[in-house]
């Protein structure tokens, strides 16, 4: 994956969410660009720490200033792919992160070349990247649009 996170304090790239490994700063990195990807199934978390986990790295990322979040969070009927995923839906759609997420759309919504994707990347062009990839959609995945950080002081 490119490094799209830069240390403000030694310049390095670095993680997006945590400490920089070069310096030793907490302080956030700047991103080099305004769309990222977050796997929040990473360290097979259960449903309610996935949905905490990704309220606080939602925050992180809008702070930084991301637009737009690729969110992982795996599917099946079974395991806890398929429960994070109904989760962050539900989560969704009972707006629990709405003071920070403007809209959202389900990875099986937006099958690139669909209208629905068109009208995304005209919105968001910093998705192609990641969207193209996905011709009949990718029921793993939600695309988040991050509301300006101003709004939500
Ligand atoms: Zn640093």
């Amino acid at each position: 994956m490119n490094q799209i996170a830069l240390c403000p304090e030694c310049g390095n790239a670095r993680g997006m969410l945590d400490a920089c490994p070069h310096c030793g700063t907490a302080t956030l990195p700047h991103l080099t660009v305004d769309t990222v990807e977050l796997n929040i199934k990473a360290g097979n978390p259960t449903v309610e720490e996935a949905l905490d986990q990704l309220a606080r790295k939602i925050r992180l990322l809008q702070e930084m200033g991301a637009r737009a979040v690729i969110l992982i969070h795996g599917y099946g009927s079974s395991g806890e792919g398929g429960l994070i995923k109904r989760g962050v839906h539900e989560a969704l759609e009972s707006n629990r992160y709405a003071d920070r997420v403007d809209d959202y759309y389900f990875g099986e919504q937006v099958a690139y070349g669909s209208p629905t994707c068109n009208t995304l990347l005209k919105q968001r062009p910093g998705l192609k990247a990641y969207l193209r990839h996905f011709k009949t959609g990718n029921a793993g995945m939600t695309v988040l649009i991050l509301g300006s950080e101003s709004r939500s002081a």
